[in-house]
């Protein structure tokens, strides 16, 4: 088990074989190129050629590389907004068809799993934790909502006292149980998806960083060693796309967050901490999310940086929001340490788009990707076939660019999300 070229996690120790694929050397030709080895690229892959399209998909690193690779697993319903906020934004109408998106996307992960045969630790169960008063009363009126305006019936309001014992934390003054959310080891997840794709017969390099490309009728798409010569490009970059497409890079921001994973933890201590084996996430602006692996560690997500760079000790920077719910924890070992970049939206929802003739793109989740990449991979294959309704859907969402653009997104955007991050701790 394991796999090299990946950030040193748990999910890279723990993964699946996976052979490396050879870069690209020389021309070729297909009817689509997709830049991009995540769950949007390899979605867009596997779709694609499982309608009989040519497809060369190209990744810079490793697949699974980018955040699709480290991520919490956690595939949460709906959107990355609440439901209520969607109707108020973009209207009832608009808010319906992408709560029914929200649902497609989890069930196409799990139909996606079962039907490779992904072996990836995919369970049911998210729980959603309220730190405040107003977080619980917020989690009350959604559940109400969603069952009543959208007869979502798999979640339920969660009080304080069963919050105790399926969190084991007395942290909580409340909850959500959404047993209709999903959570997996996504790098696995990510590894299967890939091998699907390739048996369905996508092309796919890695180590094949694309350096640029000449727009035309046919689009040229240029590595270190090669070209594609494409009828079709797709952009699966999400929060690494760089400098490589201008027209969008505006409309995200690359933000960091980090994750550990404890040692194994013994069967009592994980039962006390996580009696049914579900994912949880918390009500702070800079979420902390947390499930059990399949061995037992607790692999817990907190905190975040909107650098260019890390922090030097990353266990030491998540510690001590795990402590903060789970003091208890504080003699346990930390074995891993490990972070990843995510692009967020001014919204927090997705954008998707065209670009020209034939450029299309999907990014800027969130912290929403498992499901919503996924499903943009089905999304962009029927857009591209000439199927755009539900692209169409997502596309509608406006996803205004961040005020003063790549230049001048950080500094104020960053001083906003610290003030949120520091209103988390008073
Ligand atoms: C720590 C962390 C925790 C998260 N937790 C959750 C969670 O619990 N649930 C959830 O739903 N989402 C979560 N997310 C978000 C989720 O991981 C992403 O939304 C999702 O993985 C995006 O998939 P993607 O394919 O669009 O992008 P990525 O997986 O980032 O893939 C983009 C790929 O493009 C490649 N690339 C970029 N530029 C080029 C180029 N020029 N040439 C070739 N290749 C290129 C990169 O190498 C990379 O592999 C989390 C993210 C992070 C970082």
């Amino acid at each position: 088990m394991g796999v090299a070229g990946h950030v040193a996690s748990y999910y890279a120790a723990s993964a699946n074989a996976a052979p490396a694929l050879a870069p690209l050397h020389g021309e070729t030709r297909a009817e689509v190129c997709v830049i991009g080895g995540g769950y949007t690229g390899l979605s867009t892959a596997l779709h694609l050629a499982g309608r009989g399209s040519d497809v060369v998909l190209l990744e810079a690193e490793r697949i699974g590389w980018g955040a699709s690779g480290r991520n919490g697993g956690q595939a949460s319903t709906g959107q990355r907004r609440p439901q209520r906020e969607l109707e108020r934004r973009l209207g009832e109408g608009h808010a319906r068809l992408l709560w029914e998106l929200g649902l497609e996307a989890v069930a196409l992960v799990r139909e996606l799993v079962e039907r490779h045969r992904i072996d990836c630790d995919l369970k049911p169960g998210i729980l959603y934790a309220g730190w405040k008063q107003r977080d619980d009363d917020y989690l009350r009126e959604e559940a109400a909502h969603l069952g009543e305006r959208y007869g979502y019936t798999q979640c339920r309001h969660v009080p304080a006292e069963e919050m105790r014992t399926l969190s084991g934390s007395t942290a909580f003054r409340g909850g959500l149980l959404d047993e209709g959310a999903l959570h997996l080891h996504p790098l696995n997840y990510a590894l299967g998806l890939a091998e699907a794709a390739r048996r369905a017969g996508a092309r796919m390099h890695e180590q094949s960083r694309v350096t640029g490309y000449e727009e035309g009728p046919r689009i040229r798409v240029r590595t270190a060693q090669g070209s594609v010569l494409a009828d079709q490009l797709v952009l699966a970059c999400n929060g690494y796309l760089g400098k490589l497409e201008p027209r969008i890079a505006g409309r995200i921001m690359p933000i960091n967050n980090f994750m550990l994973a404890t040692e194994p933890l013994d069967a009592a201590t994980a039962r006390s901490i996580n009696p049914r084996d579900l994912a949880m996430q918390d009500s702070r602006f800079v979420i902390n999310y947390w499930k059990l692996s399949a061995d037992r560690r607790l692999l817990f997500g907190g905190g975040e940086n909107y650098s260019a760079r890390f922090p030097a000790d990353i266990r030491s920077f998540v510690r001590p929001h795990m402590l903060a719910i789970y003091p208890a924890l504080a003699g346990t070992r930390i074995d891993y340490g490990w972070g990843g970049t995510l692009a967020i939206t001014l919204r927090r929802m997705p954008a998707f788009g065209k670009l020209g003739r034939n450029i299309h793109y999907a990014l800027g989740y969130s912290g929403h990707g498992i499901p919503t990449a996924t499903l943009a991979g089905k999304l962009l294959a029927a857009a591209i076939a000439g199927h755009g309704e539900g692209f169409d859907v997502m596309a509608r969402i406006p996803t205004p660019a961040f005020p003063g653009g790549t230049l001048l997104r950080y500094p104020g955007m960053v001083l906003g999300l610290l003030y949120y991050a520091l209103r988390d701790r008073l």
